[in-house]
């Protein structure tokens, strides 16, 4: 996948069936399902792929235990069919979790195992392990270090947990493979119209400088918290479609949950569900449910945010994670379905909405990581039919991604081997579990234009640990200098931008 090769696609004049703004789990799925079912497509995304909140999810591919709470159990039958179905079609970045709820009250254990018993018969066929409830001792067993201060047992399930990026650059590679031209660091900054119809987009390139027009039958608007900015260009007057809410999390190290599961609190004191999740060996502490003025491209967790989340890590753990045990924070935002004035953002939908506009943009927005194949399938239907297209079977929902290998522990799953082929295995930072041969292919293959693509996106470095990352930043600018062929100058630019933001991972 070569940005060059999919620039000069891009600007050679194709007319395309689709062309989607936004590389999330959203554009780059309708990608994936167009380009599969024989549409020419592309893909435009700002950014790097999956470089909002694609990026910055709690890592969970689940039907959503607390959907049922608030009664939508068709929103989760819908999200654990696809939860099995993504097992199945990307083993390699999709594994079974064992989640244990520890209940320190006697009704608790009874009341949180009749609801998980629905949510394995909602799953049917496609069921990751029935749930059962825990004694006391088996679940110290689980979870070792839980705090044992009134402890009277648990609940296990077992849910779905991945590496949200991965999955990203993995859809871009796949849609890539059937055809599409998908291009990061290429903003959408306006529209071209013929008789009123929107029949094509002005593109800038964010790296190589440059205006250009791609056109397009149908244009889908798949730009997550930033619908409504591209909506008005459409439509000046447009009602805003989302309300944004920001969640954030804490990345601690794994002797805070050493054992197998993940830990879930139903219920925190704002009423919502907490988990703390071993992710890459390190354990992921979230989420918060902050609603946010606008939208923007790095938010940043609020004090409140990290002081709620450690003192709730404090609360539930034996050993009390302190704010210099942090190892990096991060924060992503939700794009949520408006509903009626007032509500709590908490309990707003986290269904997806699809709308056409007056010129024929379809605008698709809300929704999950885990639901994005299903949304693929009925934004591509709606394009075919808003847009005169013609329509074709849908057929991701049995399609195996690249690398797709079941029992492998690798990221990269059957490429594992090529991966390591590209470069040297020498270990990028003693605290960080990657070697430069991953910055490589990551540079010849994968799209990585920047360092904080390598080491935020491609490599989960910034992530794991924002210090370490930092650390390691010259070196990761210097290969990838080398990679495009760029000096010593550049290289320093790259490594002091990533310094910067990495900094701003940083708990204190
Ligand atoms: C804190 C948090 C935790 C979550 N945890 C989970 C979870 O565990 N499991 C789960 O299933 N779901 C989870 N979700 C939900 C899930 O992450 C989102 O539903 C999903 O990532 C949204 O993807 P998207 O493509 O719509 O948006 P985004 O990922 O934000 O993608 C939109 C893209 O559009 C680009 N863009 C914007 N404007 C332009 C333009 N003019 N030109 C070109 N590109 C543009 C942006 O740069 C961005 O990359 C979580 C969400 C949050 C916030």
């Amino acid at each position: 996948m070569k940005r060059d090769d999919m620039l000069s696609r891009l600007r050679a004049g194709e007319r395309f069936d689709l062309l989607v703004i936004g590389g999330g789990a959203t554009g780059l799925g309708v990608a994936v399902d167009a380009a599969l079912r024989g549409h020419s497509v592309a893909l435009v995304e700002r950014g790097d792929f999956a470089c909002g909140t694609s990026s910055r999810s709690t890592k969970l591919v689940h039907g959503g235990v607390r959907y049922l709470r608030q009664g939508n159990s068709r929103l989760v039958q819908s999200a654990l069919r696809e939860r099995g179905r993504l097992a199945r079609n990307a083993p390699h970045l999709v594994r079974s979790l064992a989640f244990v709820i520890p209940a320190y009250g006697w009704t608790d254990r009874l009341f949180y195992s009749i609801g998980l018993e629905f949510y394995d018969a909602l799953a049917g066929p496609l069921s990751l392990g029935s749930s059962r409830m825990l004694a006391q001792v088996e679940t110290l067993e689980w979870l070792p270090t839980v705090e044992r201060r009134g402890l009277r047992g648990g609940v296990l399930y077992r849910d779905g947990q991945f590496d949200d990026a991965r999955l990203a650059i993995t859809l871009a590679r796949t849609a890539a493979a059937r055809g599409a031209v998908v291009a990061n660091h290429v903003e959408a900054v306006g529209f071209v119209r013929e008789g009123g119809r929107v029949a094509g987009v002005e593109l800038r390139d964010r790296i190589g400088g440059g205006e250009f027009v791609a056109r397009a039958r149908v244009v889908v608007n798949a730009t997550g918290v930033f619908v409504d900015e591209l909506r008005r260009k459409e439509e000046p007057a447009a009602k805003a479609l989302v309300t944004v809410s920001q969640g954030a999390h804490l990345v601690l190290p794994r002797r805070f949950l050493p054992g197998d599961a993940a830990l879930m609190v139903p219920k925190t004191a704002d009423g919502r569900v907490l988990f703390a999740v071993p992710w890459h060996d390190r354990v992921v502490v979230g989420t918060t449910d902050t609603p946010r003025p606008a939208s923007e491209a790095e938010p940043r967790a609020l004090p409140e945010e990290k002081a709620f989340l450690l003192e709730h890590a404090r609360r539930y753990l034996a050993e009390k994670p302190r704010e210099a045990d942090v190892l990096s924070v991060f924060a992503g935002l939700r794009p949520l379905v408006k509903g009626r004035a007032g509500a709590k953002t908490a309990s707003l939908s986290r269904e997806h909405a699809m709308v056409v506009g007056p010129g024929g943009v379809l605008t698709v927005t809300g929704g999950k990581w885990t639901t994005y194949r299903e949304m693929a399938e009925q934004v591509v239907d709606l394009a075919e039919r808003s847009g005169g297209l013609f329509s074709r079977p849908c057929g991701t929902a049995e399609f195996a991604l690249i690398g797709a290998e079941a029992g492998c522990t690798s990221v990269y799953g059957s490429e594992h081997e090529a991966v390591m082929a590209c470069g040297a295995a020498t270990p990028l930072h003693p605290r960080l579990p990657y070697v430069e041969a991953e910055l490589r292919w990551a540079a010849r293959e994968e799209m990585a234009e920047t360092v904080e693509d390598l080491l935020s996106r491609r490599t989960r470095a910034l992530l794991l640990d924002a210090r370490a990352a930092a650390e390691c930043a010259p070196r990761a600018a210097e290969i990838l200098a080398e990679e495009r062929g760029h000096g010593s100058a550049w290289a320093a630019g790259q490594a002091g931008a990533f310094a910067e933001l990495a900094s701003s991972y940083l708990a204190g």
